[in-house]
């Protein structure tokens, strides 16, 4: 069985807005077309590797492949002006008695092995495959901007690469397509105009095609901010940390309801806006903020993040206290600022810790806060 890969890289990058290849793009300091070159290459049966690359990026993508495929020979060809051309150009490239192409767009760096196993494993048995995952969101065909038909979801999949055909199956599609002057945007489409069913095997929804900077994971995240605030302990106040009340001898005095989580929690996220600090925005001279509750305040902040479109990615943050122990009442903290900022609990991590009795808080006479908050482009 001669497995032969092809993997499409000869995208302009336009809507990247990348001035080369977009996938020459560095992802966690690789270049992104690595990454799946160097899954075909840990893949021991797989023979033939081909990549087809814009004619001004042939020597970057040589020396890359080199890289990516130590010992191993990869051809590296020009593409052409449209995909189809180009993964066409990479099926002549692959000897004529190759049993299996596999099919690949570079701008898929999240390949693992496991996906292109599983691929195989299913084209050997049904003869051409795509790898696919169900359709999550409701789809609708529109026309002129109006709705014309909304297709059963179940009956929905998101098509992947790698694509799996035998190797005569797929380079018949493609000169049919090529004499009847058709095209598609993925071979799969190739395949059933020839009348030949396709399968579908499961993909990954972490597969995902890198088209616009904010599928580059972490290119997406705005800023980070970071939050400090303490609060001096005393009797007869209340002790309410990130909007949890708990139950203690003491509590935290202030101007408000002193919740000093909330408040480092705030200053973070106020601090990856550039929007100064809570002592500016809520002055604790003025009358309105008396005795008030602190979420109140952190739903202005969580408004002006709104506006200004950012999301919370993650928040983390570290309460300091001697006393009471803070264990138990984690996760109703959690999940009450997961609450107040609109995000699921993932995002949220509290921790608590003593100072091993030294310092103030050691003393027991304050609990302190710090806070991080990492915030990304995106509603909230
Ligand atoms: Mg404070």
């Amino acid at each position: 069985m001669k497995i032969g890969v092809i993997v499409a890289a000869a995208g302009s990058g336009q809507r990247m807005g990348a001035e080369g290849n977009k996938v020459l793009l560095p992802l966690h300091g690789k270049p992104m077309l690595q990454y799946s070159l160097e899954c075909f290459h840990s893949l021991e049966e797989i023979v033939d590797l081909v990549v087809v690359s814009r004619e001004a990026d042939l020597e970057l993508v040589k020396d890359l492949a080199e890289k990516a495929c130590p010992g191993r020979v990869v051809q590296v060809v020009p593409g052409g002006a449209e995909r189809q051309e180009s993964v066409y150009k990479g099926l002549k490239a692959l000897p004529p008695d190759t049993d299996w192409a596999i099919i690949h767009d570079g701008a898929r760096p999240f390949l693992t092995q496991d996906m292109v196993r599983r691929g195989l494993a299913a084209a050997r048995e049904y003869g051409a495959v795509a790898l696919a995952v169900p359709v999550k969101d409701t789809i609708k065909q529109v026309r002129e901007g109006v709705i014309v038909d909304t297709p059963p979801r179940q009956e929905l999949w998101a098509a992947q690469t790698p694509q799996i055909f035998r190797y005569e199956l797929i380079l018949r599609a493609h000169e049919q397509a090529r004499e009847q002057g058709t095209s598609a945007t993925d071979d799969c489409a190739l395949v059933e105009a020839l009348g030949h069913p396709v399968y579908v095997a499961q993909g990954d929804y972490g597969n995902v095609k890198i088209t616009t900077p904010d599928d580059l994971p972490g290119s997406a995240v705005g800023a980070v901010g970071f939050g400090y605030d303490v609060h001096r302990l005393v009797p007869g106040r209340k002790l309410i940390l990130g909007g949890v009340e708990i139950p203690f001898d003491r509590g935290l005095l202030g101007h408000s309801d002193a919740d000093v989580l909330t408040h480092a929690v705030m200053d973070a996220l106020l601090g990856a806006m550039g929007e100064g600090d809570i002592g500016e925005l809520f002055p604790d001279t003025d009358p309105r903020y008396a005795g008030i509750s602190s979420l109140v305040l952190l739903s202005q902040v969580r408004g002006l993040m709104q506006k200004r479109s950012f999301a919370v990615a993650n928040l983390d943050a570290v309460i300091l206290a001697q006393q009471p122990k803070l264990s138990p009442w984690k996760e109703a903290i959690r999940a009450r600022l997961a609450s107040e900022l609109g995000v699921s609990e993932s995002r949220i991590n509290i921790k608590a810790s003593t100072t091993e009795g030294l310092g103030f808080v050691g003393r027991e006479e304050g609990i302190a806060v710090q806070a991080v908050v990492m915030l990304r482009s995106g509603q909230c």
